[in-house]
């Protein structure tokens, strides 16, 4: 097991080592590649779980202050690539031992069917993991504006006068999540400009890079779903809707009244919308974690986090046909 929710501080240097470590450890099914660079000269990897041509993105950490979602996906992506390569490695061997029942053969049998399905899931899609596309915001707010090693955004970051462990912004003090050159975009000031970030320029090349027949993106707060888009048709977000029962169905979330998808005065600009709107394929936003959770997060959410989100994986097929 390389990932460990135990350990109760995970760095933005712990999780990129991890990664390495699961692409090392799993390398038939797991790659690990750098796609980006934060405003503070960090990595920004993404896993590539799979061996199929079609994809699915999953992204979490655009707000730094939401610390669960990160190491979760991480420990997901981990789960599935264990399957892939036990079934891979034992297949012949459970075929043996099942031909010889034992008292454990539900239990087996059960492992098998799992561990197959996994394994066809992965060898027909390729999920893409950013688990953490903001670094630089995940790193201010789990140890404070010393983690910025550039001096000049420590002055910027200082001007902002914050409580560090409510950080959601990035290492520029820009909420990525409203940066996005979506219709809903407005200005926030005379100098602002949608993707002016280097983080929502990564994304924004990744979307564009790969076919992706759907996107998850998933932050904290609320325990909720949130589907609806304004700016797009009636048959799209029928199918939003059909999505995001089944996630309720997994997750046990509640979906998001349409009348909230954005809230009065929000200057927009969100992840979602924008895929939305440039690639017609469904994007939907994961809220984990209780809506009174104080920040910073409890690392105790993250096991309870896992069992929540862990079988959308296995489910991805149905969900995005
Ligand atoms: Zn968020």
């Amino acid at each position: 097991m390389i990932i460990d929710f135990n350990k109760v501080k995970y760095s933005y240097e712990d999780l990129v080592a991890d990664a390495k470590a699961l692409a090392k450890q799993y390398k038939s099914i797991l790659q690990c590649v750098t796609i980006g660079k934060s405003h503070d000269n960090r990595d920004i990897v993404m896993l590539k779980l799979g061996r199929g041509l079609k994809y699915i993105l999953f992204t979490a950490g655009v707000h730094g202050r939401e610390t669960i979602n990160p190491i979760v996906l991480m420990k997901i992506a981990e789960f599935y690539a264990k399957q892939f390569e036990d079934y891979q490695g034992l297949g012949e061997k459970y075929d043996k031992r099942l031909a010889r029942p034992s008292t454990m053969i539900e239990e087996q049998y059960d492992y098998m069917i799992f561990g197959k399905c996994v394994y066809e899931l992965l060898e027909t899609y390729t999920i893409l993991m950013i688990p953490l596309l903001n670094p630089d915001g995940y790193m201010i707010s789990l140890y404070g504006i010393k983690s910025l090693k550039d001096l000049d955004l420590r002055e910027r970051i200082k001007k902002k006068g914050h409580n560090y462990s409510q950080w959601k912004y990035n290492g520029r003090g820009v909420d990525i999540n409203r940066n996005f050159p979506c219709n809903s975009w407005k200005p926030k000031n005379s100098k602002d400009y949608a993707a002016s970030e280097n983080e929502t320029k990564t994304l924004i090349q990744i979307f564009h890079h790969y076919r992706i027949r759907g996107f998850l993106d998933f932050h904290s707060r609320g325990k909720c779903i949130y589907y609806h888009r304004k700016s797009m048709t009636e048959a799209y977000n029928e199918k939003q809707l059909q999505i995001a029962k089944r996630l309720k169905d997994i997750t046990k979330y509640q979906l998001v009244d349409p009348k909230h998808e954005i809230d009065y005065g929000d200057s927009g600009g969100n992840t979602v919308h924008y895929f939305s709107e440039h690639f017609y394929k469904p994007a939907i936003t994961i809220e984990t974690v209780d809506e009174e959770a104080g920040f910073p997060l409890d690392y105790k959410y993250r096991t309870s986090t896992y069992e929540e989100l862990k079988l959308i994986l296995f489910e991805i097929a149905g969900l995005f046909l």
